[in-house]
């Protein structure tokens, strides 16, 4: 049946792949996508261009017209009815075109800058369409910077290269390994996409320019290629309705709307709806199906187009009421004949739920929180990733309130400054929330690139390391063991001054100082200063010699005197506590080698400590 529906190219048989751009921030995703979406006339809908909601629909005649020339006469076995290009570039929409955790968007084209290789949200688009397992390839953009590019506006752009200087393609060629690099390195094999005799296995990368539209057919052409010889069983047309929110908008005259991607099925204006609200399944009728005003007619009344059913692949706007606290990035299901409403209320919360319940609320760390389910879950799934592990101790959705921050708080109270966090990723902050975080000393780090989330927070843990650190420096008891050099005795009572060799571990200025061999430990007091070749230091290691001053902190300390209460026979060490082991793992732990640790462990056992 697929092939005959492949054969017949019967538009009614297929529906139109959806197609989404990634990649970093100024790489030329919006050119690109506005490269794609222009048309040969001013006019702006012909060639049967037609802006949607949240998308652009393509249809096969202007990708065969757009790809004619690449083509040089031969036929383009065009099955597909078009193309359904997401207009919002980037994370947000790709990650929102989701159905149970797998990716709804059929092909994604990855920008890359060729002048600057990979970037960091290269690297995260790499790792969501991982993730989401979605066939993608390379648009390498910007190749009229190269040096002396002469442009062939809009040319295929083997064609364009060709009429390049030698030492042009050269600079391609160099740059192109180097990017073809990096993403070996991200475990991606890659290939010029005219070189690439297994579209399977390895990533076709499309040299591009978005301004002068060298590569432009190329790209369009692969898209559509790969699309209808890789995926068309999954691009048959099937009457199961397949939709997810991509945003929840509130439109004046209309109330709270929702934009939705109609991914397969049909949409019909009364059709019972139920979608997942963030307080429960909203279940409502739909009525209008909308979609934008078309460009030449602009001024007939009414900003939209009302229709009285739809049909996949299309992005539409629903009003309906009761949308209010609908969740974007999550299923839109219809009430059929057959359907028990009961079942679809819980088929549409399953996600959220699945989503909630994978962060172990009982644990210690940041609070979470995002605009829609789709942008919280890559959220998520980069905090988990190996190169950032940040630990989540909750999650939320929509605008940041009080008790979003009383939840943040209670880490505070728990004793876990560091985790005293909310990350917000695209969400607003209310003011009351913000004042209360002010008071109760609740950190909020707020960015719509997720990597800068990663930054703030990291810099955050830094600092408040630091401070911590500091605050515990005189807690922290650094472990030690002193030998006393007899000829050395330098000052016999309070300050306490001799000369020691460091035979174990690290003498540390502040660390209280006892002699463990006399009446159960005498304590001498707290070092003062060090003194090593005659240069103030802080820090004494194993095998040092130093002079060290001892000054007393407690009254019985100050009565304590060299031969009355010890002795050179006598070993020094560091008078450590339970605290202080506690201090020193929280805070210390990578500033103690392994020697180090096995000697606070020992000092343990003469102190008595269990
Ligand atoms: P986005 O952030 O990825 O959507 O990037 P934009 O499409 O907004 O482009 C960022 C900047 O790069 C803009 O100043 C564009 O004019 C420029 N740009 C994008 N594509 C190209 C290209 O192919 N060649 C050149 N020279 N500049 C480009």
């Amino acid at each position: 049946k697929l092939e005959q529906a492949l054969a017949a190219r019967d538009p009614k048989d297929l529906r139109s792949p959806i197609c989404c751009i990634l990649g970093h921030v100024d790489t030329g995703k919006t050119k690109i996508l506005d490269n794609i979406r222009r048309t040969n006339v001013q006019d702006g809908e012909a060639g049967g261009i037609t802006q949607q909601i949240g998308a652009t629909y393509i249809p096969a005649s202007a990708v065969e017209t757009r790809t004619e020339e690449l083509r040089k006469g031969r036929q383009f076995d065009l099955k597909l009815p078009g193309l359904l290009v997401i207009d919002t570039p980037g994370h947000e929409s790709f990650s929102n075109l989701r159905s149970r955790g797998s990716g709804l968007c059929d092909i994604a084209i990855l920008v890359i800058d060729l002048m600057h290789g990979l970037e960091q949200q290269t690297i995260e688009s790499i790792n969501l369409l991982k993730m989401r397992k979605t066939p993608f390839i390379i648009a390498m953009n910007k190749v009229d910077r190269l040096y002396k590019w002469q442009t062939v506006a809009n040319s295929p752009i083997q064609d364009a290269m060709a009429r390049q200087e030698e030492y042009v393609r050269k600079e391609f060629e160099d740059r192109y390994n180097q990017v073809a690099l990096q993403l070996n390195e991200q475990g991606l094999n890659v290939a010029l996409y005219w070189k690439n005799r297994d579209p399977r296995s390895f990533i076709s990368i499309v040299p591009t320019s978005a301004i002068t539209g060298e590569g432009i057919p190329d790209l369009l052409q692969l898209v559509v290629k790969l699309t209808q010889s890789l995926m068309a069983e999954r691009l048959m047309f099937v009457n199961n309705l397949e939709s997810t929110v991509l945003e929840v908008k509130q439109i004046e005259g209309l109330g709270t709307t929702i934009d939705v991607v109609l991914v397969n099925g049909m949409l019909r204006e009364g059709d019972t709806i139920v979608v997942c609200g963030l307080g429960g399944p909203i279940v409502t009728t739909i009525r209008a199906l909308l979609t934008p005003q078309p460009m030449r007619e602009i001024r007939v009344k009414g900003q939209y187009v009302h229709h009285k059913e739809l049909r996949a692949a299309m992005g539409v706007k629903i009003a309906a009421h009761n949308l209010e606290s609908a969740v974007a990035g999550t299923q839109l299901y219809v009430v059929g004949p057959d359907d028990d409403v009961e079942d679809l209320k819980d088929a549409v919360m399953e996600d959220m739920q699945d989503i909630f319940s994978s962060v172990d609320k009982t644990g210690e760390g940041v609070c979470v929180q995002a605009s829609t389910l789709g942008s919280l879950e890559a959220l998520l799934e980069f905090l988990r990733s190996d190169a950032v592990q940040i630990a989540v101790s909750s999650i939320n959705i929509g605008p940041i309130n009080k008790k979003d921050i009383m939840r943040a708080n209670a880490m505070i109270e728990r004793g876990h400054r560091k985790f005293g966090v909310i990350l917000a990723f695209d969400v607003p902050v209310t003011r009351e929330a913000a004042s209360l975080a002010e008071q109760m000393g609740v950190r909020i780090f707020t960015a719509d690139i997720i990597y800068h989330l990663f930054d703030q927070f990291t810099a955050y843990l830094k600092t408040v390391k630091e401070e911590e650190q500091e605050a515990a420096k005189l807690t922290a008891v650094f472990p030690c063991v002193l030998k006393i050099l007899p000829t050395c005795i330098f000052n016999q009572k309070d300050p306490i001054i001799l000369g020691v060799e460091v035979m174990e571990g690290i003498a540390k200025v502040g660390t209280p100082i006892c002699v463990p061999s006399r009446q159960g430990g005498v304590d001498l007091g707290r070092i003062a200063s060090l003194e090593k070749e005659h240069k103030s230091v802080d820090i004494a290691k194993k095998g040092d010699t130093v002079a060290m001053k001892i000054e007393s902190t407690k009254p019985e300390e100050a009565s304590r005197s060299y031969e009355r209460h010890f002795d050179h026979t006598d070993e020094l060490v560091s008078r450590i506590t339970r605290k202080s082991i506690n201090v020193l793992k929280d805070m210390f732990r990578d500033e103690l080698s392994k020697d180090d640790w096995r000697l606070v462990i020992k000092l343990k056992k003469v102190f008595k400590i269990d």
